[in-house]
């Protein structure tokens, strides 16, 4: 039977990356009428510095972000992931399972470690393996993630394939990332060869979920391009990184596809695109942005969905924990 698992970090407001990437996605999937998982992931927030306070509201605003983009708390289950202690427990198992050397090879450890990766947190480098266990905890098939998350999945292919032949089980299922759609991989406004990140310093490099019409408008005004005029089709925008992000955004927030965009708008310069793409992304955007700060004024309604989505969680992953502890050898009495 499929079943469809994914998370998102509590780590910083959503950006258009995760709407695009993730969110806009996570609902396609629960019209599919499939059994759906989504988990705000804040034991993955951890990994680097979060303030307790700015966690918490954090935990909260992720989660409007996902019942306004249009996850149903009464059809998916919608929880965050330390309210389930299985979590942890598994990914203790998959921290023996895993090799050094296949985290060391992981780009998301090399890129938030930088060159001081003396410093960075135990946690950090064995992120991967907590990924795995929020997956397989599930025996999740489906994984819906942006571009930048698929080599985590496959190292979660690796962990599963790894203990079912230690323990020669034919235990955990062999999980698929699926990446679809125009914007897999929506790119830095400032910088069209970094990824669009809610953790990144500059906030002028994305556009949160929450910023007003002024604040898009202006950031897309001021996103670098090119000075060329846009092309007619999606080969003309090889090796342009920044025009690319803006007309992949523009399809992707459009339903369309990059070549019929560009049917539309080659010969256009940016000038004249640039208000069009603002236009289209607040008038996408702000519907969601208004539900996310209808529900924010009751935290404890919040609250009382994760709580409830978290008992429906466990209710899947504790037996799948227990087998897995009676396969290793644990005793339970
Ligand atoms: P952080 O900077 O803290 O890592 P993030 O913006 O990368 O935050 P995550 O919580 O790590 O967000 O990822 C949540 C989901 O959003 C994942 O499926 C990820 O692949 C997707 N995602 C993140 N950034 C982008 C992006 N720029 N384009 C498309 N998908 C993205
Ligand atoms: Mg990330």
């Amino acid at each position: 039977k499929p079943r469809v698992f994914s998370g998102i970090q509590p780590s910083g407001g959503l950006t258009l990356g995760n709407y695009l990437g993730a969110l806009k996605r996570f609902a396609d999937k629960q019209a599919d009428g499939i059994e759906t998982v989504y988990c705000v992931v804040d034991m993955h927030a951890i990994t680097v510095w979060q303030d307790p306070e700015a966690l918490r509201k954090q935990t909260r605003e992720l989660t409007a972000g996902f019942i306004a983009s249009g996850i149903d708390p009464e059809k998916s289950i919608l929880f965050n992931q330390s309210q389930v202690a299985e979590h942890a427990q598994l990914a203790w198992i998959f921290n023996t399972v895993a090799r050094m050397g296949w985290m060391q090879r992981m780009t998301q450890w090399k890129d938030k470690a930088g060159k001081n990766a003396q410093n960075a947190s135990l946690g950090l480098f064995a992120y991967p393996a907590l990924m795995a266990a929020d997956i397989l905890l599930y025996h999740a098939t489906e994984v819906p993630v942006g571009e930048d998350q698929k080599q985590h999945v496959e190292l979660t292919r690796d962990i599963a394939a790894k203990f079912n032949h230690d323990y020669g089980v034919d235990f955990f299922p062999m999980p698929d990332p699926v990446i679809e759609g125009a914007a897999t991989r929506v790119m830095s406004l400032r910088d069209g060869t970094k990824k669009m990140s809610k953790s990144d310093p500059s906030d002028a490099s994305r556009i949160n979920m929450t910023d007003d019409a002024d604040a898009i408008a202006k950031k897309i005004r001021k996103a670098k391009t090119d000075p060329e005029p846009l092309p007619d089709t999606a080969k003309g925008l090889e090796e342009r990184p920044d025009a690319r992000n803006l007309v992949n955004i523009y399809a992707a927030l459009s339903d369309q596809t990059v070549d019929t965009v560009l049917a539309e708008m080659g010969g256009k310069q940016f000038s004249e695109f640039k208000p069009l793409l603002a236009d289209l992304a607040v008038a996408k955007l702000s519907p969601i942005s208004g539900e996310m700060q209808r529900l924010m004024q009751d935290p404890a309604e919040i609250d009382r969905i994760l709580g409830r989505g978290a008992e429906r969680a466990r209710e899947i992953a504790t037996p799948i924990l227990q087998k897995t502890y009676d396969i290793v050898g644990m005793i339970r009495s």
